[in-house]
């Protein structure tokens, strides 16, 4: 076992170090050595649950923001028709998306067929979109 304090390698059982006669109990060290190995896996899960939280803070904020969007976009102008159902479209893909998001649902393999088949909905509206209203994403960045 190594000494705790000095770091020299002594012979397994000693009660002493054989190099600074520090004493060495092995029980203590091993409950402190376990202490230590808990908290540092407790602190790394209270990490991650603050990290789920953020991000779901996120989405749902990122949500609200979008409704508030839809709601502005309502009775568009003659021309903005088309690419309004697009809109609305895409936006009714996206609730779908976040609530799987949100609560998943059916095994994992379900749950990734379902999201790539609605990612890949998502983008062919969106470039149907970027067809009817080309610059949309330079109009997106700048705001
Ligand atoms: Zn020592």
């Amino acid at each position: 076992m190594i000494c705790p304090k000095c770091g020299a390698e002594n012979q397994e059982g000693s009660s002493f170090c054989n190099k600074c006669g520090t004493r060495l109990n092995e029980m203590i060290n091993d409950a402190l050595e376990d202490n230590k190995m808990k908290q540092s896996i407790c602190e790394e899960n209270e990490g991650n649950k603050e990290q789920d939280k953020g991000v779901l803070k996120e989405r749902e904020t990122a949500k609200n923001n979008i409704e508030k969007n839809m709601k502005e976009l309502r009775n568009p102008p003659k021309d903005y028709e088309e690419a309004y159902k697009l809109f609305v479209d895409l936006y009714s893909l996206y609730g779908q998306i976040y609530s799987q998001a949100m609560s998943p649902q059916g095994s994992l393999m379900t749950y990734n067929q379902d999201i790539n088949q609605k990612s890949s909905e998502f983008s062919q509206i969106y470039d149907k979109i970027k067809v009817l209203e080309p610059d949309i994403e330079t109009k997106a960045k700048k705001k």
